[in-house]
Parts: C-alpha cells; sequence; structure tokens
C-alpha cells in the first residue's frame, strides 16, 4: 500500500486588505518532502499519524510539501498556484497511490478560487484516479462546500475550539482512509445545512455538552464519524455557514438523521454559544475591580487567528491614559518598531512609536517614553505542546504598561508569549491578549478571571456590520427567516 501526504492551509478573511504573498507561508509554516520535524503542528495535524503507521509496516509514505500561513488576507493567484502546482507534481511522481491524506484548513480563498481547497481535491482526484481514498483533515473555521464533500472520501474536521485536537482528529482521518483503503468500511456522508453565521468557543457550555455528545455518538451503530463546521465568520464565499458532517459506514438514513439533529441543536445554541462581550473600557474596570489578578482580557476583534493585523493599540492607549499599573499587551505586530527596538538594545530607554499601522482599523500609533525590556531574535510561543514562531520579538515597558512586539504576525496562544519576553504573566493585575479563543487553553490556568472584549479591531462580534457579497441568502444573523435543510 502507497499513501501521499501533504499539507497547505490559509484561513482566509475576505474583508481585509492583508494579502497573503508566498512568503508569509515560508516565513510561517514550510517543510519540503522529508524535511517536516517530528512533532505535528495544528496544521498539518496528520503528519505524526502517517509516519508512526509507516513506520510500523503498514504502508510506504511519500511526503510532499506543507504549506501554511498565518490567516490574513486572499493568497495572491500565483502563490497558490504555485504551492499547488509543486504539490500535484509530487503526487505525479508518486503515483500509483491508494491514499493521499491532505491537512487543508478549509476557510482558503486565492485571487481567482473562492473554493480553494475544492480546486486543490479537483487536481488530486483527477490525478489519483476514482478508486484512489481521499481523506482530508479541516479545521472547523472551513467552508464545508458541496465539491470538497463530492471529492474527499473521509472529511474530519477539529471537534475543539481552542482547536487542541489536531493531532487526534489526524489519526482519525488517517485510520478511516486505511479502512476504507482496506475495504473493512464504506463512508457515506451525511451534511446538514444550519444557514448561520455564528461562533461556536467549545469549552465552556452550551458548545461543551454538543461536543461531548457527538464524541460519544462515534465508534456505534455504523457512525465513522462527526464533524461541526463552525463556519469562518469572516470569510465572503457562496457556501460561508455551519454545517454538520455525519460519516457512517453506509448507513445514510440514520446519518441523515444524526445530522438533522445535531443541526437542530447547533441552531438552538447560536445566540448562547458565544461568550458575553465587554466594550475596551468596561473590560478595564471590570477587571481592575477584581480583588486578584491576573486578569485575562480577550481583545477579540484584533485576533490575527481570524485575519486581523494584530496591531491596534485602543486598549494600549485607553491603559496608558487611565494610568493602569502591572498591565501586559500582547502581541502586537509591528516589524519595523521591533527593528528599532533591536537598534536600541535591551535596558535602552527613548521616546518610541509603535503599533496602529496597517489599516483603519489598527486605531493611531502609541507614542511613548518607553524601556526595552528584552529583544530576542528568531523567538516563539507554544500552542498545545506546538512550536509557534514570532520571528524578532521585543518587550517594552511605558510606566505600568507593558506590550510584546512581534515580527512574524501570530494571535496570543501560550502564557510563553510573555514569559519568553520577561513579562511574568502571573504576576500582572491585567493581561490583555489578541486572541478570539485560542488563548483559554493555556491562559485559563493562570487567570483569575478571563474577560472577552469587542474593541473596534478588524474582526466585528456582529457579522451583520460586514459589507457581505457573495454568500448564499438566505443565512442567519443577516436575514430572519432561514431554510435549514440536508443538502447530501
Ligand atoms: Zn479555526
Amino acid at each position: 500500500m502507497r499513501l501521499f501526504y501533504a499539507a497547505l492551509a490559509l484561513e482566509t478573511n475576505t474583508f481585509i486588505a492583508l494579502p497573503t504573498s508566498y512568503r508569509a507561508f515560508v516565513e510561517k509554516t514550510y517543510f519540503p518532502p522529508g524535511q517536516y520535524p517530528d512533532k505535528c503542528q495544528h496544521m498539518t495535524g496528520a503528519m505524526d499519524a502517517v509516519r508512526r503507521r509507516a513506520r510500523a509496516g503498514e504502508f510506504e509514505l511519500i511526503e510532499g510539501s506543507c504549506y501554511a500561513a498565518q490567516p490574513g488576507g486572499p493568497a495572491s493567484r500565483a502563490a497558490y498556484e504555485r504551492m499547488r502546482e509543486e504539490i500535484l507534481g509530487q503526487l505525479k511522481a508518486a503515483l500509483p497511490v491508494d491514499g493521499v491524506v491532505l491537512n487543508l484548513h478549509g476557510a482558503m480563498v486565492a485571487y481567482g478560487y473562492d473554493d480553494a481547497e475544492g480546486d486543490i481535491l479537483e487536481h488530486v482526484r483527477a490525478l489519483v484516479g476514482p478508486t484512489c481514498v481521499i481523506g482530508i483533515e479541516l479545521d472547523p473555521h472551513c467552508h464545508l462546500t458541496r465539491k470538497r464533500c463530492a471529492l474527499a472520501d473521509i472529511i474530519v474536521l477539529f471537534k475543539e475550539y481552542p482547536h487542541t485536537d489536531f493531532a487526534e482528529r489526524g489519526e482519525e482521518t488517517v485510520d478511516l482512509v486505511l479502512r476504507t483503503i482496506r475495504a473493512e468500511i464504506k463512508p457515506v456522508k451525511s451534511v446538514y445545512d444550519c444557514r448561520l453565521i455564528a461562533f461556536f468557543p467549545t469549552s465552556p457550555q452550551p458548545m461543551r455538552g454538543l461536543v461531548d455528545r457527538i464524541m460519544a455518538l462515534e465508534g456505534k451503530d455504523r457512525v465513522l464519524s462527526v464533524s461541526i463546521a463552525h463556519c469562518f465568520p469572516y470569510g465572503d464565499v457562496a457556501e460561508t455557514g455551519a454545517r454538520i458532517l455525519v460519516i457512517t459506514d453506509n448507513a445514510k438514513p440514520h446519518g441523515d438523521k444524526l445530522a438533522e439533529e445535531i443541526g437542530r441543536d447547533l441552531i438552538a445554541i447560536r445566540e448562547q454559544a458565544a461568550p458575553d462581550y465587554f466594550d475596551v473600557d468596561g473590560a478595564i474596570d471590570a477587571a481592575l475591580a477584581h480583588a486578584g489578578g491576573p486578569v485575562v482580557i480577550a481583545d477579540t476583534t484584533d485576533n490575527a487567528g481570524g485575519g486581523a493585523p494584530s496591531d491596534n493599540t485602543t486598549f494600549l492607549h485607553r491603559l496608558i491614559a487611565r494610568g493602569v499599573q502591572g498591565a501586559a499587551v500582547a502581541p502586537i505586530w509591528d516589524p519595523i518598531a521591533v527593528r528599532l527596538a533591536f537598534d536600541a538594545g535591551e535596558g535602552a530607554k527613548l521616546p518610541f512609536r509603535f503599533g496602529g499601522k496597517v489599516g483603519k482599523s489598527s486605531n493611531m500609533p502609541v507614542d511613548a517614553e518607553v524601556e526595552i525590556i528584552r529583544c530576542v531574535p528568531n523567538a516563539h510561543q507554544t500552542f498545545a505542546g506546538a512550536i509557534v514562531p514570532l520571528g524578532d520579538v521585543a518587550s517594552i515597558r511605558m510606566g505600568g504598561v507593558e506590550a510584546v512586539l512581534i515580527s512574524t504576525r501570530a494571535q496570543a496562544m501560550g502564557t510563553d508569549l510573555f514569559s519568553n519576553f520577561g513579562i511574568d504573566p502571573t504576576q500582572r493585575k491585567i493581561l490583555v491578549v489578541k486572541s478570539t479563543q485560542h488563548f483559554y487553553a493555556a491562559f485559563s490556568k493562570i487567570a483569575a478571571q478571563t474577560l472577552y472584549a469587542e474593541g473596534d479591531g478588524a474582526l466585528p462580534r456582529d457579522v451583520r456590520k460586514l459589507p457581505w457579497s457573495k454568500v448564499e441568502r438566505p443565512i442567519w444573523p443577516l436575514d430572519t427567516h432561514t431554510e435549514p435543510r440536508l443538502i447530501i
């Protein structure tokens, strides 16, 4: 048996003018065949499983390239086609193969390609033929298009948000592909379209209960896999929206019934699943009123994980203006400011301008007398054991407020985003983290309290504020009346 593996991932915010170049992929994650490190990452979650099972002698593994960029605007056409052709060339050279396993994000848009993953699958299917088994692992913030469902035999989404289960879902993807190749199972899909755009963090109720329930369904009554596509709320393509995917072992009527039941349950919690949001000063007030610390405030509208620049300065301006002591903000994406900090050196005190550069949603730069705390070349943070590169990083202090400036755009994920740069997060009163939900996995372990804030960054929590043009209507909350239905 021969199996091909590759990865190509970008979560595309179609509303933002932050184009994603080939260089943006190379800076974040690029590994040519065979050069992938031993530990799999968020966007390459099936790598461990394919390597381990290949070593155990189950099949011969042919590795292709792995590419993943930080979420941002659409990929350039040239970048997308270059990466696609590189991977297709590797696959062509590997033929014949019995199976193909791909890690794709699921919300990738390139200029000229609204359904990039559908396009990749179309090319892969054309090369490998109709009997080869294709399995893909996707992020739940994906567009689960009809085209992808028709072209891939196995589709498994992460269940957790924060996405801490990328390796487990990768294991399942590979396992189902191998069982299909061996003709032990005959996977059949049922897809229910919930006709809604919303946010579904899985740590709190009611979403926690729904995820636990779908996990309990798997492995019995011929249910092979159940996935909830949360939708990506900042991607305007025809098939944006939450969908339920149930894969059964040739038991379509049962799969249809389950997909519809789970879909109805998701619709029922669409308004309660997201947390309550404070405004910026309201969040600072609530944090100061808390007797202990640290109080962690999520600056959700400037989350690089949703494609935002991560250089909005509103929290910094308010913390400084209010004279708050013991506050730290991270990460601020500003490679020019990092360069200036490195030029000044650790311990230097100087007038300094940073943040507020990329667009209107960034607010104005901060001008302050700062002390350079730490300058770390080629730095990183961690997420669920995986390394997340940050490029060169400088931490700075102005009065009672500190900030971590990064060169490679990323959202806040690990508490080492502070501790690696001379700021002990457990000893601060307020930590403002630029993230919607991924921060929660690590920061909930040190937080006295966690608050979610809606600032004025690029990702409004109310998606009705965005200029939608391509999404199929009606869809909630853009429309009041919708027609949820089984589509596959
Ligand atoms: Zn996601």
